[in-house]
């Protein structure tokens, strides 16, 4: 296969995707993968997508058990929700946490630290500079 083929081939593949993939270059978030069982709802990736975004797993955890109105066990990387939600449900409240604690609303990037300072939660961005307070959960 000669070169050119091969950068046809690509732009052929990327008209399959949805235009927003290839909004943001470089963070890409890993989608949430989740399965119901009995009456619970395990989030397989909670911890891989807490470790991607650079936040604290029960801050993550909160957040989402707030947001969805139950209980939620954290267990070796998924988190275990009392309740049966949809991973599109679930996806949907981890783009919200990710809007309000990660993404710097200055300049749209997610190079940022959650601080608490003095009982107040403080967005950094490292990218820059900006800072701004965000809710408790
Ligand atoms: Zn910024």
């Amino acid at each position: 296969m000669s070169g050119k083929d091969y950068l046809a081939m690509l732009d052929d593949a990327r008209k399959h995707l949805p235009e927003r993939v290839f909004e943001k270059s470089r963070f890409e978030i890993p989608r949430t993968q989740s399965f119901i069982e009995g009456k619970k709802t395990v989030f397989t990736n909670f911890g891989k997508i807490a470790s991607y975004i650079s936040r604290d797993e029960s801050h993550f955890c909160k957040f989402l058990t707030k947001e969805l109105g139950t209980g939620g066990v954290m267990e070796s990387g998924k988190l275990v929700l009392v309740g049966k939600f949809s991973n599109f449900l679930l996806n949907e409240k981890v783009n919200k946490y990710i809007k309000a604690f990660v993404t710097c609303k200055e300049c749209g990037k997610q190079d940022t630290l959650l601080s608490k300072e003095d009982r107040v939660w403080f967005l950094k961005c490292e990218a820059c500079g900006a800072k701004r307070p965000v809710i408790n959960v």
